[in-house]
């Protein structure tokens, strides 16, 4: 059984997109089988990899009826990942994709026929606390909270974090923060770093694995690549993904094998 992990923020252009493709890439470099679903109407996942992403066909087609999930999935080259691409899209028939996607029941019953064949299902979402993104959390087990270090964005975490605890409280007992990941940081800049003290200060589950604000990622995006596939030098941040998923990684075991938080009774050191 995978673990299907939603990607989410109220807010866009934050980095979910690039968070979703680097994470989805570094599981299956640890050897992880996944699958990364593009839930944006705008196609998010196709439209920051590939030209071709008009000629995919994917989750449209599946929800239409003329196609099977197992059909449109698109290989990649790294062996152990792949996508399922959102398909070719009328933007005057977004309403009605929204509306086949947030059907009770419909991701589910989506994903589970290719479910076996993966380990980790990455859900990228799109901005906002709309139908698709509740029909995600809807199905998921775990959420990972993309923080964009700026001034304001306390604010709008705060409001996704209840979101997720109504779902949890709600139709997905099994949905669980799985951490926030800030990204774009900037410790340079005053603006970025005191947002960050208020992140760290006020809420649990900040990740350790922050994603600085690189050129190099912005030139990945804009060639259609992840920013390891750059040609040249590895860029450093390329292994914040890796740590990424190594943190991911330990929450998800910890929590299956029942570890829970860690309490701890006060010692004397001497
Ligand atoms: P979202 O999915 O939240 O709308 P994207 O991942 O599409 O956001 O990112 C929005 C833009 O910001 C893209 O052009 C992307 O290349 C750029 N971007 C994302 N993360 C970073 C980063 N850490 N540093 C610099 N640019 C980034
Ligand atoms: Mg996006």
């Amino acid at each position: 059984m995978s673990e299907r992990i939603v990607v989410t923020s109220p807010k866009g252009g934050v980095g979910k997109t690039t968070v979703a493709l680097h994470l989805g890439l570094a599981l299956a470099e640890r050897g992880m089988r996944t699958l990364i679903v593009d839930l944006d109407p705008q196609g998010g996942i196709g439209l920051s990899l590939a030209k071709r992403d008009g000629e995919w066909r994917g989750l449209v087609d599946v929800l239409a009826g003329e196609a099977q999930c197992a059909e449109v999935v698109v290989r990649t080259n790294e062996p152990r990942l792949a996508i399922l691409p959102r398909g070719r899209l009328d933007p005057i028939e977004v309403p009605s994709f929204e509306d086949a996607v947030r059907t009770r029941g419909a991701l589910d019953a989506l994903l589970r026929p290719i479910e076996d064949a993966f380990d980790r299902v990455i859900l990228d979402t799109p901005s906002g606390l709309g139908g698709i993104t509740r029909a995600a959390l809807g199905a998921a087990d775990w959420a990972l909270v993309v923080f964009k270090a700026e001034p304001l964005a306390m604010r709008s975490i705060q409001q996704v974090l209840r979101v997720i605890e109504h779902v949890r409280e709600g139709e997905r007992p099994e949905l669980s923060l799985l951490g926030i990941v800030p990204t774009m940081v900037e410790l340079s800049k005053e603006h970025s770093q005191s947002s960050m003290v208020a992140l760290w200060t006020e809420l649990e589950g900040v990740l350790d694995a922050a994603i600085p604000r690189s050129d190099a990622l912005a030139r990945a995006s804009q060639l259609g690549v992840p920013v390891s596939y750059l040609g040249g030098r590895l860029p450093p941040e390329a292994r914040r993904f890796a740590q990424l998923a190594d943190e991911i990684e330990g929450v998800i075991h910890a929590s299956r094998r029942g570890d829970g938080i860690e309490t701890r009774e006060q010692r004397a050191l001497v």
